[in-house]
């Protein structure tokens, strides 16, 4: 590739066909993306990584996921469901140990006493923190009424992933089983967004059957939905998933891992103020991933504040990190020493800038 298709990145416009070219670099070339990533984020939003504590409150599901190790039809999984209290001294630990902000994440749930229990959770994380704590739901599709209701409560984001933009590959890796619809999907995006969200939209890359055009057309989806956080994670197969048991058809494990760097950086190259998650499957593939995916753009990572003896449970894919407990002196769990220049934003929720300029546009 020659040193001006290197350069490409530095065009106003990417079209599809640029960012093909783009996902395809290798070596010096790539470099350079990851060259041009980090000085975006450090002119926009400067050289602060911020710290959102993952809460893996249930791994009950109703949906099936075909790529899911969590999917409702896994029986090898013992389901469980955190404690009110269990909840609760997660949340205080985060906010002691400076975590700006929690996501409660979970499988599928719906109905009546779900969405009250989330809704008298929330009331009560933020009563027992003094507000201080951001607060994330990433509990898939709901009704209007729940997202609202969960918002009216005091969650201000909401992480919700694409998975895959478009129709024919969502349709792959969903069942048809009147649990997914593609169009519902998209509709609770928009709703999730109307109801004032800060909007996480995310996909996983590497799915079996995806393209280099399918990832150029998810960048291309999210930079015109807007949104205001991206989550971008490799595809790691889970042995008791019917993608597994069907043979995956894919790329190896490190193409996975090199395209999903490549996503980071062109995602923070073409949004430039959002923030990016350097979500926690690249630390599976690589055992400095994490940083990695940072020197590519991120700014967010989610250090896991699951009780230990749940964590065995909640495996979305395999393997997982080491279940560990978070050490109080290096509370990131990063290697600084790989990330000069780098700070960790205790005690900050780091909402972004991003966010503030769509609403007032609105
Ligand atoms: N049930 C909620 C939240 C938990 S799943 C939801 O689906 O939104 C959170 C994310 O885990 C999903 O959005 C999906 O992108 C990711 N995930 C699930 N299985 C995975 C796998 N095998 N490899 C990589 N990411 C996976
Ligand atoms: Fe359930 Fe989420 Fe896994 Fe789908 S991705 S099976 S909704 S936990």
């Amino acid at each position: 590739m020659s040193r001006e298709t290197g350069n490409l990145f530095l065009k106003k416009e990417l079209t599809r066909e640029d960012i093909v070219t783009l996902l395809r670099s290798d070596d010096d070339n790539r470099n350079m993306l990851f060259k041009e990533a980090s000085e975006v984020k450090k002119r926009y939003l400067g050289n602060t990584i911020y710290l959102r504590g993952l809460i893996e409150y249930s791994n009950l599901c109703g949906k099936n996921c075909l790529y899911c190790g969590v999917r409702k039809d896994n029986k090898k999984i013992n389901r469980y469901t955190l404690s009110d209290d269990e909840v609760f001294d997660a949340a205080i630990a985060a906010r002691e140990m400076g975590f700006g902000s929690i996501t409660l994440q979970a499988g599928e749930l719906d109905g009546q006493a779900h969405t009250d229990k989330i809704e008298s959770l929330i009331n009560t994380i933020r009563k027992l923190t003094d507000n201080a704590l951001g607060i994330t739901l990433s509990m898939g599709e709901q009704s209007s009424e729940t997202y609202k209701r969960w918002f009216e409560a005091g969650a201000n984001l909401y992480l919700l992933r694409i998975e895959a933009s478009g129709k024919n590959l969502y349709e792959k890796v969903h069942p048809v089983d009147g649990h997914n619809s593609y169009y519902l999907r998209h509709e609770c995006l928009k709703i999730i967004q109307n109801t004032g969200y800060q909007t996480g939209v995310g996909i996983i890359v590497g799915l079996p059957h995806q393209t280099l055009y399918d990832l150029a057309d998810d960048i291309i989806f999210m930079r015109d939905f807007d949104i205001d956080i991206c989550g971008i994670s490799p595809f790691i197969e889970h042995t008791d998933t019917p993608i597994w048991k069907g043979g995956s058809d894919t790329y190896f494990l490190d193409e996975r891992f090199n395209l999903t760097l490549k996503m980071i950086a062109l995602m923070r190259i073409i949004m430039k103020d959002i923030n990016i998650v350097s979500a926690t499957a690249v630390r599976s593939i690589n055992t400095t991933g994490l940083e990695k995916a940072i020197i590519a753009g991120a700014n967010i990572i989610m250090p896991n504040l699951t009780p230990i003896r749940y964590r065995e449970g909640y495996k979305l894919y395999e393997p997982k990190p080491d279940a560990k407990e978070i050490d109080r002196n290096n509370v990131s769990g990063l290697n600084l020493e790989l990330l000069p220049g780098e700070t960790i934003g205790l005690g900050k929720r780091g909402d972004t800038t991003h966010f503030q300029r769509r609403k007032n546009k609105l």
